[in-house]
């Protein structure tokens, strides 16, 4: 059986930046992922970033994800394994089984870090299971990865920063984007990507939801209506669109599987995008040697995901007892920092509540 000081699985952002952060202290890292290339949801994400952190707001992903490779495949410490999925962690003996293009591998690890990111949420509606109701991450990749048109007129569930960037990518694209609607009051993302997709003549309906897709085959049309103060759908207000995709942009939620075989205690915090694992400040989870980053500990951003990589990578690298006592907390301070000041913007509040109720259970756990 192979073995490794680390092994990482998800080479996002978050996977990424934990893999050079260890490496660059003496660790020797084996990263995991599934796909070939290296970059996790920014290899599609061919806009400019939202956020205000100055590494990476204003640069396109994709550019972002190709400098993550580059250092990677220069790092004679990072072996990557791409086209390699994960399939099961066994918890009694530490142990990874891989589907690679050469077969089935068990490796085991000194350490693990599951940075797997996360999936995207589904909502109920009669005809969701009709070919042509994608996810909008799905819609990036068939676009922004296979240069695939999903189809011809879309409707587009969601006016958070990803439903807009993606509506406005399928508008680029030459896809009609029928409209653009929203279950709450406001527009959830940012203004300036709200503005680009009105000055493109799409509508944004506020309180407005999905009634129903129809099809025989697939998806043919949709009917929206108005939402009361109950969130129930108000009869007389349904519209009927010509659409042959709805793309959902409703939310996403952290993939931590890995994690719930690990053993990793896990808790229910809505704020941070549904069960998660309970984790401390130095990204482990209540097994010791096992950690998170990223998206599979909490839906964020790349930015802060990258800098909950950089982290978990420096305590893995102290737990190995390769950097000093003084190093790691001079170091260890500043990553904390810096994940401060990516949170305290004004899109940030839920998440350090949800933050908080985690500390509460990590707290309450040690004092038991
Ligand atoms: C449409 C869209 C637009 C976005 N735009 C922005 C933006 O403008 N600015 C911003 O800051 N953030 C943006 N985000 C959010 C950002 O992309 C994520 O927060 C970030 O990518 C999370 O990084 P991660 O490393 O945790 O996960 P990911 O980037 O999702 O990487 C996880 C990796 O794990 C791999 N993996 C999962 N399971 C397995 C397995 N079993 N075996 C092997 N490999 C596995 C996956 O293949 C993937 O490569 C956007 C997200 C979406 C969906």
């Amino acid at each position: 059986m192979k073995t490794t000081e680390l092994a990482i699985v998800g080479a996002g952002p978050a996977g990424v930046c934990a893999a050079l952060e260890a490496a660059s202290c003496g660790v020797k890292v084996t990263l995991i992922d599934r796909e070939e290339q290296i970059g996790g949801q920014l290899v599609k994400q061919t806009h400019k970033f939202f956020g205000w952190h100055e590494k990476s707001a204003g640069t396109r992903g994709i550019v972002i994800s190709g400098d993550l490779a580059d250092q990677v495949k220069a790092n004679p410490d990072i072996c990557f394994m791409g086209s390699a999925e994960a399939l099961g962690y066994f918890q009694d003996d530490g142990v990874l089984l891989l589907e690679t293009p050469v077969g089935i591998q068990k490796l085991k690890p000194e350490r693990l870090l599951i940075a797997t990111g996360a999936s995207e949420k589904m909502i109920l509606f009669p005809g969701n299971d009709l070919p042509g109701v994608y996810g909008a991450g799905a819609v990036q990749t068939l676009m922004n990865v296979h240069g695939v048109r999903p189809g011809k007129s879309v409707l587009m569930i969601g006016s958070g920063n990803i439903g807009l960037i993606v509506s406005y990518q399928l508008a680029q694209a030459g896809v009609k984007v029928a409209a653009v609607v929203e279950a709450l009051p406001n527009i959830g993302g940012y203004a300036v990507h709200a503005s680009k997709i009105r000055r493109l003549g799409i509508p944004i309906y506020t309180r407005h939801s999905i009634k129903e897709a129809y099809g025989t085959a697939c998806v043919e049309g949709a009917i929206i209506w108005q939402l009361d103060d109950n969130w129930q759908g108000i009869a007389g207000t349904e519209k009927q669109l010509d659409v042959d995709v709805i793309c959902l942009a409703t939310g996403l939620t952290p993939l931590c599987e890995f994690l719930w075989q690990a053993g990793a205690e896990m808790a229910y915090i809505p704020e941070l995008g549904g069960f998660v694992p309970l984790y401390d400040e130095n990204m482990e989870t209540t097994v010791e040697g096992v950690y998170v980053a990223g998206d599979a500990a909490c839906i964020e951003e790349a930015s802060t995901a990258m800098a909950e990589g950089r982290l978990a990578g420096l305590a893995i690298a102290y737990s190995l007892g390769k950097v000093p006592a003084d190093e790691f907390s001079r170091k260890r301070a500043e990553s904390l920092k810096e994940l401060d000041e990516l949170r305290a913007g004004p899109t940030s509040g839920a998440i350090v509540k949800g933050l908080a109720v985690m500390k509460e259970q990590m707290r309450k756990r040690v004092s038991q």
